[in-house]
């Protein structure tokens, strides 16, 4: 696949508001639900029971396989429960509910870290039970685990190309230092350039970084034209050291290993201090919400609180997302927890929904903003027909649901919608023994 010939992608309304919302704690919430996949990968086994005290940062399950992520108290006080709850995509997941006793107590056994060798970097990743933060939630320690040998590149995703989300502009801002810190180490570690794609929307994020980076040969800010999805894993690797993963390839096998840059904050973080993840900061914007803000908050924390923490809302909310307006999923009730990868809350009022989609009228606008060449409108014929090959020769499992087609669409045709059940047509026929 020969991609990238010109730039594609869309020009969307940034509405970065919070750019300069330097994050704010909330106080504790009187209870968490944490649950046992904020993962791809297998489920985290649960190690404490109900009456169980807890404190902040000790490990409440442990890591399910070498695909999976350990899972940790975000507030010290009392397990009430092992409970379960249905996730947006309607997965039975259990959870560890803990009801805080509001005093944030830290767990006394953490301590500094020192690493040298990719393997060590990998079990540091591993214990503080990272997860890619950016996004779909790849267990990091897995990332990591590469041989040096492989690796020429690591790429940090500053791109943070959705619509209202600054979580990560903030922390390229404000952790700049560490950021640098955490780009020399790498460079030591694998011997590799390190590049951070920031979009040139965020000039103060540039400027802390590359006077952060100054003194280091091997790292640099890789400025990015703000046209969404820059922060597509295939995009930005293309846009940042010029080569092409392909079908069912990774990062890996073009040299490069990708961390989103909050990714790469809380490792050094831990790497410091011993604290896990166990809190996030959250830009929470959109049309209904009263007074946006960036908000750091434990880990478990309903939605709804931290949406009061913001004032509540001005309008009522038509959508609340997990993330942004053009990737984000919908919220299924404001009782549902800031997971690990939950990088923004934003509540849209009823003005920002779409219309009613009419028939394509085939203007191949879809194809023309695809930033990996894909041809949207035959896919979706193709899955009208339930044609398998049809949709393998069309390449669909490249598609990365930006939603760029969606978005371009004047017939407003469901394409990101269509281009995932392409995805399922052929991967059930590839298990029934089909292509
Ligand atoms: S959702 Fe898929 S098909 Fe549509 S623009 Fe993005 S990558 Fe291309
Ligand atoms: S952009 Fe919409 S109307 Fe135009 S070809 Fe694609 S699906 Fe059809």
């Amino acid at each position: 696949m020969n991609f990238q010939k010109k730039l594609r992608g869309v020009r969307l309304a940034h509405r970065k508001y919070t750019a300069h919302s330097s994050p704010c704690v909330m106080p504790p919430p009187s209870l968490v639900t944490i649950p046992m996949s904020m993962h791809i990968g297998a489920l985290a086994k649960p190690i404490v029971k109900p009456g169980d005290t807890v404190t902040v940062g000790q490990m409440i399950a442990e890591a399910g396989g070498f695909v999976s992520a350990a899972v940790f108290a975000s507030v010290s006080g009392k397990v009430k429960k092992l409970d379960t709850m249905t996730d947006s995509a309607g997965r039975v997941l259990p959870t560890v509910v803990i009801e805080s006793d509001g005093q944030m107590t830290p767990t006394e056994e953490l301590s500094p870290r020192e690493v040298n060798t990719p393997a060590e970097l990998s079990d540091a990743a591993r214990d503080a039970g990272l997860v890619g933060l950016g996004g779909a939630g790849f267990p990091t320690a897995v990332k990591l685990a590469a041989p040096a040998e492989k690796v020429s590149y690591v790429v940090i995703n500053g791109a943070e190309c959705e619509p209202y989300i600054t979580s990560d502009t903030r922390t390229m801002v404000e952790a700049a230092e560490l950021l640098a810190e955490g780009a020399e180490l790498l460079s030591r570690i694998y011997g590799a350039d390190v590049i951070f794609g920031v979009e040139k929307n965020k000039p103060e994020a540039i400027g802390a970084l590359q006077s952060a980076l100054a003194e280091n040969p091997r790292a640099s800010v890789k400025v990015l034209p703000s046209l969404y999805p820059q922060g597509g894993e295939k995009v930005l690797v293309y846009n940042c050291i010029g080569a092409i993963i392909g079908e069912g390839k990774l990062p890996l096998d073009v040299g490069a290993i990708v961390l989103n840059c909050t990714t790469l904050a809380k490792l050094m973080e831990f790497l410091k201090t011993g604290m896990p993840l166990v809190a996030k900061t959250v830009t929470v914007d959109g049309s209904a919400v009263k007074e946006p803000k960036n908000v750091i908050c434990p880990i478990g924390t309903p939605i709804g609180e931290v949406i009061e923490f913001c004032g509540g809302f001005s309008k009522e909310p038509r959508k609340v997302l997990y993330g942004g307006p053009m990737m984000g999923v919908t919220v299924p009730d404001l009782s549902y927890p800031i997971l690990k990868n939950t990088n923004a809350i934003v509540a849209l009022a009823e003005d920002a929904v779409l219309p009613e989609p009419t028939e394509c009228i085939r203007c191949g606008k879809c194809a023309d903003a695809c930033p990996l060449m894909l041809t949207p409108y035959a896919i979706a014929s193709a899955v009208k027909h339930k044609d398998a090959d049809a949709l393998s020769e069309l390449s669909v499992g490249l598609c990365m649901e930006c939603g760029c087609c969606s978005y371009i669409c004047p017939a407003r045709r469901p394409l990101v919608q269509q281009n995932r059940l392409g995805k399922s047509i052929v991967k059930n026929a590839a298990a029934k023994g089909g292509k």
